[in-house]
C-alpha cells in the first residue's frame, strides 16, 4: 500500500522531503502540498514533476480524505497548530524541529496525542537515525566501555547567516545534542550552565561565539559541547564517551584519504546537509514504514517537549551564568 502525504512548507527541507518521499524511499508519494505563499507550493509541484493538489490551507490539506500522513516542514512557530490539527484529525504527522516554539506548546501536543490514546507524532530529530550515532550507542550499550562518565562534545559551523542570534546556538544548534545525547545514555539532564571563552574576530559584534554548554544528568554524567558556529574550517560534529572502562567516539564521516604533496589528508564536510543526508533518508522512511506497520514511533512529543524544557534552562543559563536546574516530570507510560 502507498502512503499518500500532504506536505506543509515548501521551504529547503520541505522540498528536500518532497523529493526523497516521492522519489528515493520507498512506499510513499506525495499527493498534496500548502505554503503560506501558494506560489511557492505551486512552483515546487512544477518544477519536480510531481501530481500534487496545492491547498491554500494547511489545515484543509490535513482534513483532505486523500491525505493519510502529514509532513509539516513550515516555519517553526506555525508547527504546533498544524501538529494539533493533525491529532484533531487522527492522522500521523511527521514535524520538522522545533516541534512547538515553547514548551508549553510541546505539552499542548503531548497531552492532546494522550488523549487520543494512540501515537501519531515524530519529531524530525534526525541524529538517532544517522549510522555514527546508532554504532556509538551500540557500543555504549552493549557494555564495552562501562558506563558512561563524562561526554566532549562540539557542534562547529563554517559560519552563520546575519540574521543569527547567540540565543539560537541553543534553539537551532544545540537542540540536536540535547535530543541526541538523551538518546545515546538513555538518560535526562538535570542541570545546565553555558559559559563564554574568548570570542572569536570572525563573529558578529551581537554574537557570542563560541559557547560551551555544560549539562548535568540524572545519573550524574557530566556533559560538555562546544558550539562554535564561526569555526571557518569546517561542519564538523564531535562526540566522545568517556566510559569506566574504555573510550567510544562518534566515527567520523567516511572520505578519501590522500596522500600527496607531502600531505595525508581528509577532507572536512562544509555543509550540515551532507553530513546527515543519509539519516534524513533513514528517519523517514522509518516514519512510512511505521505508519505503514500501523504504530508511529522514533524521537516523540515528550522528546520534543523535554527538549524544549532543556533549552530553556540553557537559554536561562546563558543570561544568568548560573547552573541552572531542569525541571522534567516522570516520562509518562505512554511515551515507554
Ligand atoms: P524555510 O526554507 O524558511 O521554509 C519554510 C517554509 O514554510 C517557507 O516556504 C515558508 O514560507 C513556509 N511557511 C511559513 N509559515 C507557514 C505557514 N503558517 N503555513 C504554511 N507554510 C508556511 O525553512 P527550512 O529551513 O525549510 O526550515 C523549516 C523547518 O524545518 C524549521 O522548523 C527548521 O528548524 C526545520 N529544519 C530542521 C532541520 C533538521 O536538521 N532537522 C534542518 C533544517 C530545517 P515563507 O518563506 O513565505 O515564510
Amino acid at each position: 500500500m502507498t502512503l499518500n502525504i500532504g506536505v506543509i512548507g515548501t521551504g529547503m527541507i520541505g522540498q528536500d522531503h518532497i523529493r526523497r518521499c516521492h522519489f528515493a524511499l520507498s512506499g510513499a508519494q506525495i499527493v498534496a502540498v500548502n505554503d503560506i505563499n501558494p506560489e511557492q507550493a505551486r512552483k515546487v509541484v512544477q518544477d519536480l514533476g510531481i501530481e500534487a493538489e496545492v491547498y491554500v490551507s494547511g489545515h484543509e490539506l490535513i482534513d483532505a480524505a486523500n491525505v493519510d500522513a502529514i509532513l509539516v516542514t513550515s516555519w517553526g512557530p506555525s508547527h504546533e497548530e498544524f501538529v494539533l490539527s493533525a491529532i484533531r484529525a487522527g492522522k500521523p504527522v511527521f514535524c520538522e524541529k522545533p516541534l512547538a516554539v515553547t514548551a508549553q506548546g510541546c505539552k499542548n501536543i503531548v497531552e492532546a496525542e494522550m488523549n487520543h490514546g494512540k501515537r501519531l507524532v515524530q519529531v524530525g530529530f534526525m541524529r538517532p537515525y544517522d549510522q555514527g550515532y546508532r554504532a556509538l550507542k551500540a557500543v555504549i550499550d552493549q557494555g564495552r566501555i562501562g558506563e558512561p562518565l563524562m561526554l566532549h562534545c562540539a557542534h562547529r559551523n563554517p559560519t552563520v547567516a546575519d540574521t543569527y542570534t547567540t540565543e539560537m546556538a541553543i534553539v537551532d544548534t544545540l537542540i540536536h545534542e540535547i535530543n541526541a545525547l538523551a538518546w545515546l545514555l538513555d538518560d535526562q539532564y538535570v542541570s545546565a550552565q553555558v559559559i563564554y571563552p574568548r570570542k572569536s574576530s570572525q563573529a558578529l559584534a551581537h554574537l557570542k561565539d563560541p559557547q560551551i554548554v555544560l549539562l548535568e544528568t540524572a545519573k550524574g554524567v557530566r556533559i560538555d559541547v562546544e558550539v562554535f558556529v564561526n569555526c571557518q574550517y569546517g561542519y564538523d560534529i564531535q562526540c566522545e564517551v568517556v566510559g569506566e572502562k574504555g573510550i567510544a567516539r562518534l566515527p567520523e564521516p567516511s572520505s578519501v584519504q590522500t596522500r600527496s604533496g607531502a600531505r595525508l589528508s581528509t577532507d572536512i564536510l562544509m555543509d550540515w546537509k551532507e553530513r546527515f543526508i543519509e539519516a534524513y533518508d533513514v528517519e523517514l522512511q522509518a516514519f512510512i514504514n511505521s505508519v505503514a506497520g500501523g504504530s508511529v514511533q522514533g524521537p516523540s512529543a515528550w522528546d520534543g517537549y523535554t527538549a524544549a524544557v532543556t533549552a530553556d534552562a540553557c537559554i536561562a543559563a546563558q543570561r544568568s551564568g548560573l547552573i541552572e536546574p531542569i525541571k522534567l516530570p516522570q516520562r509518562p507510560a505512554f511515551y515507554g
